[in-house]
């Protein structure tokens, strides 16, 4: 807390839309009257020692404060450029992504009662990193699997079920085929699931829970499902895809120390300054944020109030086939806070 007796929390706004979005979550935190104060730093990399990076004082905001919010950051498109993105997460070991999904009354899709919770791990398996070139027209890449980065998202998952009621906690694998790799994973979780006596566990292949999930939804609304990488990262955005996709999703990256929530999406280009930006997902992600600081009466409001302005439907943007601007739906969800 600072002296003013308010959270501070780092904001990167981030690029294209980021700053339109990053405004109206500002907006509505005010009219909530939450006690944070925000820091806003700018992470546009810099060349150090020939490398780009982010810079330090972004860093020492984020390890200072332990919580960011955090815009879309555009991947500049060329050689020796990484992703921004991975930079954050391997900065500040963002072991854990968080991705719940949840049906949205007001958006309709084929499901109305979707209510996912996903974890995935954030930094091994298959997006190690480590390819090569055996012989001319052969790669290899290597999926690592640890038994300490396992353990690590394992029990987060675990104290994550306890934690936030819904006590059941599904493996999902393909240990059947990665016999090593997987069969590591899901021998891990059988140990940590000891420890969580008043957590159910069981584990599913990756296939069955795909054809699952599209054929129904409803038996995984009271689970939480923890996988590999790689699983996660397109398990997740298949539950996306089922609540209306990307643009309504928020998402928290879970560290040791620091956590950065963020919405799914990108920086949306074509449609950046010009006020049409949809800023729910970052609103979600910033009430996972809330949650995650204990603030949740404000973040129930706040809540409340998105999920009531989605559904009257009269002042929605345009992804939802809506005619509002970013600052008039974030307007009407201030007034339905009322
Ligand atoms: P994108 O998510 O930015 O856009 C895809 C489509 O969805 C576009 O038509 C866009 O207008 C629309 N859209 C996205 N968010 C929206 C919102 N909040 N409201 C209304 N419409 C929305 O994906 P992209 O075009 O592939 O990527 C653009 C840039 O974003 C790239 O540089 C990419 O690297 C970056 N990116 C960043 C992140 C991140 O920071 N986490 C994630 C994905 C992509």
């Amino acid at each position: 807390k600072g002296s003013d007796g308010k959270f501070r929390v780092t904001l990167i706004e981030g690029d294209g839309i980021g700053p339109e979005i990053s405004q109206s979550v500002k907006d509505i935190f005010t009219a909530a009257s939450v006690p944070i104060s925000w820091e806003s730093v700018d992470v546009t990399p810099r060349i150090i020692d020939g490398k780009s990076s982010i810079p330090q004082e972004t860093i020492d905001s984020v390890k200072r404060n332990y919580v960011a919010l955090k815009g879309p950051l555009a991947t500049p498109i060329g050689k020796g450029h990484v992703s921004l993105n991975l930079t954050l997460r391997r900065t500040f070991n963002l072991f854990a992504n968080v991705r719940p999904c949840k049906s949205i009354q007001g958006y309709k899709t084929p499901y109305d009662n979707v209510d996912t919770v996903l974890i995935r791990e954030n930094t091994e398996g298959e997006y190690s990193g480590i390819e090569h070139v055996v012989v001319d027209g052969v790669v290899q890449s290597i999926k690592l699997i640890t038994r300490e980065a396992s353990e690590r998202v394992l029990r987060f998952a675990f104290q994550y079920a306890q934690d936030v009621g819904r006590p059941k906690v599904r493996a999902v694998h393909k240990a059947t085929i990665m016999k090593m790799s997987d069969g590591l994973f899901l021998s891990i979780a059988r140990e940590v699931s000891k420890d969580f006596p008043n957590v159910e566990f069981d584990a599913e292949l990756l296939d069955n829970a795909c054809l699952k999930i599209v054929s129904d939804p409803t038996p995984y609304n009271d689970k939480v499902l923890v996988m590999p990488n790689l699983y996660g990262d397109i398990l997740s955005d298949m539950c996306a895809g089922l609540i209306g996709g990307l643009g309504l999703t928020p998402s928290g990256n879970i560290g040791d120390e620091c956590s950065i929530f963020e919405a799914v999406h990108g920086s949306a280009p074509d449609i950046a300054g010009k006020g049409l930006a949809n800023p729910t997902a970052l609103l979600l992600s910033s009430i996972m944020m809330l949650q995650h600081m204990n603030l949740y009466e404000h973040a129930d409001k706040i809540q409340a109030a998105i999920f009531k302005t989605l559904a009257e439907g009269k002042t929605i943007t345009g992804d939802l086939g809506g005619k509002a601007k970013t600052h008039e739906y974030a307007q009407a969800v201030i007034e339905n806070m009322k």
